[in-house]
Parts: structure tokens; C-alpha cells; sequence
């Protein structure tokens, strides 16, 4: 079966909402492989946004993502990379289909970058990069 890795970022986190996002993983039928709560180094957050470097909303984005704890998810399930991307809905929250955690969630804050509750790798390869960023440890 496939893995994910999950942020709840700063803004999710701050606004209590990381219950509400582990319970729409568990409900959906995935499961938990490993969770962690850490607030990140820009050193992580450089590798992890690797392909985002030099664009305009780089810095603000490190900025925010390490203003404050993260909660960190390795989910597990058939599908569950393009599944939970699903459940996350669409990158910019004001255009995000309501029932999705950033639709129901997220919206405009006039801020740099979108602070769109959650993160979620898009491809197996990121999955497998990202996890190991997250948890070095995890086989
Ligand atoms: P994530 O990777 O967080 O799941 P995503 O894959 O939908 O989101 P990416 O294109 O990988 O989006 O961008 C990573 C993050 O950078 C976004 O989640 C958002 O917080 C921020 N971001 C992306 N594009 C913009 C933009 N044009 N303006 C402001 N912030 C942006």
C-alpha cells in the first residue's frame, strides 16, 4: 500500500484544527503510520520546498512554516497520496471546494504566501523524499 506524508501547517495547528484533519484521514479509511509534533528548521523546510526556491513567495512561505508547531503524518492506504489531495482540496483556499479541509477551513488572509492548513505529497516519489525528511527513522 502506499504512504503520504501530511503537514498540518502552522495556521492548521494554531487554529486547533489537527484533530479535525486526523479524524477526516481516519474516517476516509487510512491509517496512522506515524505522527510527530516539531516546529520545522528553515534547514528542513529548504529541502522539503526544494522545488519552490527563488520563486516569490519562497521566503514568506519558510517564514510561515516555521513560525510555529507543525504536526507531521505519515498516512497509509491505496491511493492515499492523490486521495488525501483530494480530501485537502485545492492549493488556493478561496477556490477550494467546499467539504475539502482547505474549503471548509481555509481562506484569504491578504498574506504573501497561502496558509492553506495542510500539505500533502503529490507523487510517490515525493512521498518517499518527503517521509524522509520528516522521519529520518521510518524504514
Ligand atoms: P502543498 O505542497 O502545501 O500540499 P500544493 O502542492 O497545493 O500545496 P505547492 O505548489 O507545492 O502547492 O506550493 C506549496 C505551498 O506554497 C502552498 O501550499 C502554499 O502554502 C504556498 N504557495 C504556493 N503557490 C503560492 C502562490 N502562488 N502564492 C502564495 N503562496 C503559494
Amino acid at each position: 500500500t502506499e504512504r503520504s506524508l501530511v503537514l498540518i501547517k502552522p495556521d492548521g495547528f494554531a487554529r486547533g484544527l489537527t484533530g479535525e484533519v486526523l479524524a477526516r484521514i481516519e474516517r476516509k479509511g487510512y491509517r496512522l503510520a506515524a505522527v510527530q509534533i516539531l516546529t520545522p528548521t528553515r534547514e528542513a523546510l529548504a529541502e522539503h520546498y526544494a522545488e519552490h526556491v527563488g520563486k516569490p513567495f519562497y521566503e514568506p512561505l519558510v517564514d510561515f512554516m516555521s513560525s510555529g508547531p507543525v504536526t507531521a503524518v505519515v498516512i497509509e492506504g491505496e491511493r492515499c497520496i492523490e486521495g488525501f489531495r483530494s480530501l485537502a482540496g485545492t492549493t488556493d483556499p478561496t477556490k477550494a471546494a467546499p467539504g475539502s479541509i482547505r474549503g471548509d477551513f481555509g481562506r484569504d488572509w491578504g498574506k504573501a504566501v497561502q496558509e492553506n492548513i495542510v500539505h500533502g505529497s503529490d507523487s510517490p516519489e515525493s512521498a518517499a523524499r518527503e517521509i524522509a525528511i520528516w522521519f529520518p527513522g521510518l524504514a
